[in-house]
């Protein structure tokens, strides 16, 4: 890996007396994609909240490009360039889908692309005008990718976009990823392993809050220990 962009180093996460994450180190390359996967609970969410600056850990520091952004929040480290789209899709229901992407370039001095190229980019021209809270599931998924984009970041944290989609939006999901890698970072904590397989990432397999495997997703596919408790369930 060149220099990472993002490392995590000794994270550990307590919930009363869950020990949530434990001594988990990781490391992000420019424009790497990356993946987490894991069984529920194994603790994707809340690794993905203490990269995202969002939970500061029990233990351990998270540098994102040398400068320690752990436990900064939200709000700073998006300043840095870190977008992040969540678990359950946050758009503005009562915005178009054009205004949701306007809002979110708003202020953006480094914008890379215009609303027209974003709604292109994630399939939504022909729904621009239609209001977000009456757009389809995996459409609404989709535009919330398009808002994270809209800021033009250097590193990109995905939880579960693929959640409640189709077969083939997760598959389109994939695709749109593909599309983007080489552009900016990107971190997908993903369940579905169709979606892992189609983007062929270098993957960290989170078991219990421990860091089980990591490597590049064939390998990842073909240990007997992953198979075991998670791929061959
Ligand atoms: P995943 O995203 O892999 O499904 P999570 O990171 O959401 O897993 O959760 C890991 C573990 O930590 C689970 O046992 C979950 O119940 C617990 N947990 C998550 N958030 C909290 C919290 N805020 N308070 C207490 N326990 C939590
Ligand atoms: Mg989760």
């Amino acid at each position: 890996m060149s220099q990472a962009l993002l490392k995590a180093s000794g994270i550990g996460v307590r919930f009363g007396g869950l020990k949530a994450l434990d001594g988990i180190d990781y490391a992000v390359g420019e424009r790497e994609l990356s993946c987490i996967i894991g069984p529920n609970g194994a603790g994707k969410s809340t690794f993905l909240n203490v990269l995202t600056g969002t939970l500061r850990p029990s233990q351990g520091s998270v540098l994102f490009a040398g400068t320690s952004i752990t436990g900064l929040g939200l709000n700073r480290i998006a300043r840095l360039g870190v977008a992040r789209k969540f678990q359950i899709p946050s758009v503005f229901p009562s915005l178009s889908v054009e205004e949701n992407l306007d809002v979110a370039r708003w202020g953006t001095a480094s914008a890379a692309r215009s609303t027209k190229e974003l709604l292109e980019l994630v399939q939504l021209d022909r729904v621009a005008g239609k209001l977000a809270g009456e757009l389809a599931h995996g459409q609404k998924q989709w535009l919330e990718i398009g808002m994270a984009i809209a800021i033009g970041p250097k590193l990109l944290l995905l939880d579960e976009p693929t959640a409640g989609m189709t077969p083939q939006e997760t598959l389109a999901t994939a695709e749109l990823l593909l599309r983007l890698k080489g552009e900016f970072s990107i971190v997908a904590v993903e369940h579905d392993i169709r979606f892992v397989r189609a983007l062929d990432c270098e993957t960290l397999v989170l078991h219990q809050g421990r860091k089980l495997r990591s490597g590049p997703f064939r390998e990842i596919e073909a240990d007997e220990t992953v198979r075991n408790v998670y791929l061959g369930r």
